[in-house]
């Protein structure tokens, strides 16, 4: 014992601790670069301290990890999930039969899972009961594997609006939420309404600026917040330091928020070269979930999985998001990688890729839409994002090379977070 603590403390002092040593067959590396081949990532405790070219040899006490026919990356980063909820049938009666306690305990199972399937890092757009607030700090202290969790905790909506909480209920259950349960009416509440999430220990702000699909109301895609209502949210979130994340499908309601300057559009359905425009102009970003609209379609047309108000939405929007996702990418709007996850099942996250690469975007660029990119519209670029030394070591393998198949992303094959191997 006395042995052992005396030479990590003269390794320490000579600079020479035991490293883990990445051979990788072939290195995206996240910063654009094209992939490079036989690379050795060096890691030292949770963050990367090298990247040299050739199998390194490791020096006494290093540990290898044989990659040679795997393509390693930087950790992959979903900037839209919903950890605590999975849709399957049953789940529009969830509000009148789950406790907090079942959300919680689920969104653990799903945590997991994403990470398996390789995402290190998620943006968590609207929970219940701020249940990813607790998951993320659970995770974060090493209690449970999981990925990084930047959450949004509960959206924020206007009375009637796409993630007001009591849609759909009977009268008597509807109740009155109001800012602090995620709805707002008014400026004054708007900025009430961020200023919770920030007291709840929310990351980042979510509001849903037109109707959606899977709420229950008539329209997907209606303007659902006004112009001061918006600008209160965006200032407000500003002073707090937290972005704007920003549901919507209608063209004016998408407007509304870009010249409110929000951070992010996600679906974005209806987005034409005006909208295009607005979104280059301000910098806002796209996240675009294609598959979420496409399990949306699909869910429509099996009898009574969805209620008959929201099946004529999904079959109509649903669709729709891929041929604008093309357009976008066409226009040169920024786009960073993101699901939906929860819409369907948790873990197919990496489906995204081949929807993004059918529509017409390169395959590297796809796969720095999930890296590079989405660390930069979570301003985590300096940690997170690339392969480079400094960097934190959240890396991924997928076996062969992505770039000539791009299904390979949906077998990820390797996961280290944080500098610990969770699966290999
Ligand atoms: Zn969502």
């Amino acid at each position: 014992m006395r042995l052992t603590l005396c030479t990590t403390a003269l390794l320490v002092a000579f600079g020479g601790q035991a490293a883990t040593l990445i051979h990788a067959g072939r290195l995206i590396d996240g910063t654009g670069k094209a992939p490079m081949t036989e690379r050795t990532v060096v890691v030292d405790g949770n963050r990367i301290v090298a990247v040299k070219a050739g199998y390194q040899a490791p020096a006494a006490g290093d540990q290898v990890l044989d990659l040679k026919d795997a393509t390693l990356m930087p950790g992959l980063m979903d900037m839209h999930t919903h950890l605590s909820f999975q849709f399957a049938p049953g789940s529009y009666s969830e509000d009148y039969t789950l406790n907090p306690a079942d959300y919680a305990l689920r969104s653990v199972v799903y945590a997991k899972t994403t990470l398996d399937a390789g995402f290190t890092t998620v943006r968590d757009l609207g929970d219940a009961f701020n249940v990813t607030v607790a998951l993320r700090n659970a995770i974060n202290k090493g209690l449970l594997p999981g990925p990084r969790i930047y959450t949004a905790a509960k959206a924020i909506a206007t009375t009637g609006g796409h993630a007001d909480p009591t849609n759909g209920s009977a009268m008597h259950l509807m109740g009155n939420p109001g800012p602090a349960e995620g709805v707002i009416n008014g400026p004054y509440e708007a900025r009430q309404a961020v200023r919770q999430r920030y007291k709840d220990g929310a990351d980042v702000i979510k509001i849903t600026a037109t109707g959606g699909v899977l709420s229950v109301a008539k329209s997907g895609q209606n303007p659902q917040f006004m112009n001061d209502e918006l600008a209160a949210i965006v200032a407000t979130a500003k002073d707090y330091g937290m972005k704007v994340a920003v549901h919507a499908h209608g063209k004016e309601g998408m407007l509304r928020a870009i010249h409110a300057g929000v951070d992010s559009i996600e679906h974005g359905t209806y987005m034409d070269d005006e909208v295009f425009k607005a979104m280059k102009k301000a910098g806002t970003w796209f996240v675009p979930t294609i598959i979420a609209g496409k399990t949306a379609a699909a869910n429509a047309e099996i009898d009574g999985l969805y209620p008959e108000i929201v099946r004529p939405k999904a079959r109509t929007i649903g669709p729709l998001i891929q041929a604008t996702f093309a357009k976008a990418h066409k226009a040169g709007v920024k786009i960073a990688f993101g699901t939906d996850a929860g819409v369907y099942p948790h873990g197919q996250n990496g489906r995204e890729f081949g929807y993004m690469v059918e529509a017409g975007m390169a395959p590297l660029d796809a796969i720095l839409s999930a890296t590079r990119d989405a660390a930069s519209l979570l301003g985590v670029s300096d940690k997170l994002g690339s392969v480079e030394a400094g960097k934190l070591a959240d890396l991924v393998a997928v076996p062969g090379d992505p770039l000539a198949d791009i299904r390979l992303m949906q077998q990820v094959s390797f996961v280290m977070k944080d500098g610990q191997v969770f699966k290999q």
